[in-house]
């Protein structure tokens, strides 16, 4: 069969529609729109594009950003940072708080993920977020696998008791990932750099999830056939194409429904960024609506 393509691009776009809509309605009936503050610190060149990316995505739905976003000197100290995020926690136009990652190697990125309201962490990274989704009580979620989550969701397939393999254990996207379709009802694996066999746990899974960020981990011919895939990572070619960790073409003879990269993943990730600072700003105003 022919893979179906998950258009993150679009649905996300259909998302965003929606949140626009909806701001406006919760603008009108509080007075103000909600406030997302973003904050670089440094000039890395990958992370200036993620911020400009996340205003313009602020702008366009007709969220908050730019009064309360600031771009700070690498040589910010700690305890700047800290004092700033302080400021943000305590200003009630404010409903979210983020840091872009990576911060310089001076700053501890722990510190500053604790140091946000966990009621304005609307990148999902505190650990009383994280642990409110592994008690299956989730508040704000890992923008990443809650977009991968939607994804999924489009697909109309029923979660329980697939067999779930994520490739990459990271706090930001295996880990949370593997929450998520517990959550579902999955049964999940998670593989990382010291799992043996990778072949072996892919060959089994109903659902691929690949956020190891090497380009063509995952083989196409180990794919089940009908699986979904959603692939995660995102890598840079020497040719300058952007590519996933799966062998698409291989792969897309297989699957029932995979992403691709770009236009997968990567615009459900803002997407869900924004949903989540509506979700704060509603928390934040007790408006359940
Ligand atoms: P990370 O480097 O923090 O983690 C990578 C994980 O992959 C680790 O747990 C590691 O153990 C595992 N891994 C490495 N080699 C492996 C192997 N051979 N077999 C199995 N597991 C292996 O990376 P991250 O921040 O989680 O990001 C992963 C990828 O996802 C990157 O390409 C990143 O750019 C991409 N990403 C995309 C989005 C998006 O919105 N599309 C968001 C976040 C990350």
């Amino acid at each position: 069969m022919t893979a179906r393509i998950l258009d993150g691009k679009a649905i996300a776009a259909r998302l965003r529609l929606d949140l626009k809509a909806e701001i406006a309605r919760l603008a009108d009936k509080h007075g103000r729109a909600p406030g997302l503050a973003v904050i670089l610190v440094g000039e890395d060149a990958a992370s200036q594009v993620y911020v400009r990316n996340k205003k313009k995505a602020c702008l366009d739905i007709g969220l908050i950003s730019e009064e309360f976003s600031q771009t700070l000197p690498a040589q910010t100290s700690q305890q700047h940072l800290l004092g700033l995020i302080a400021e943000l926690n305590a200003n009630p136009k404010v409903d979210g708080i983020l840091v872009q990652m990576p911060v310089p190697e001076h700053i501890d990125p722990e510190t500053i993920i604790e140091a946000i309201d966990p009621g304005k962490d609307v990148d999902g990274f505190h650990p009383y977020n994280v642990g409110r989704l592994a008690a299956r009580m989730p508040a704000l979620r890992s923008c990443t696998p809650y977009g991968c989550m939607k994804l999924l969701e489009e697909t109309g397939v029923d979660l329980h008791g697939q067999e779930a393999v994520i490739v990459g254990a990271s706090n930001i996207v295996g880990r949370p990932m593997a929450l998520e379709l517990l959550l579902a009802g999955a049964t999940v694996t998670v593989a990382h750099k010291f799992t043996r066999n990778l072949q072996e746990h892919i060959e089994r899974a109903d659902i691929v999830v690949a956020a190891a960020g090497k380009p063509g981990l995952v083989r196409g011919e180990w794919i089940k056939k009908d699986a979904i895939v959603i692939d995660v990572g995102i890598n840079h070619g020497n040719d300058g194409k952007l590519t996933g960790d799966v062998e698409f073409e291989s792969a897309a003879q297989r699957t029932a429904w995979i992403t691709p990269v770009p236009g997968g993943v990567g615009p459900m990730t803002i997407t869900m960024l924004l949903s989540n600072t509506v979700q704060a700003f509603r928390e934040h105003l007790g408006d359940n609506q």
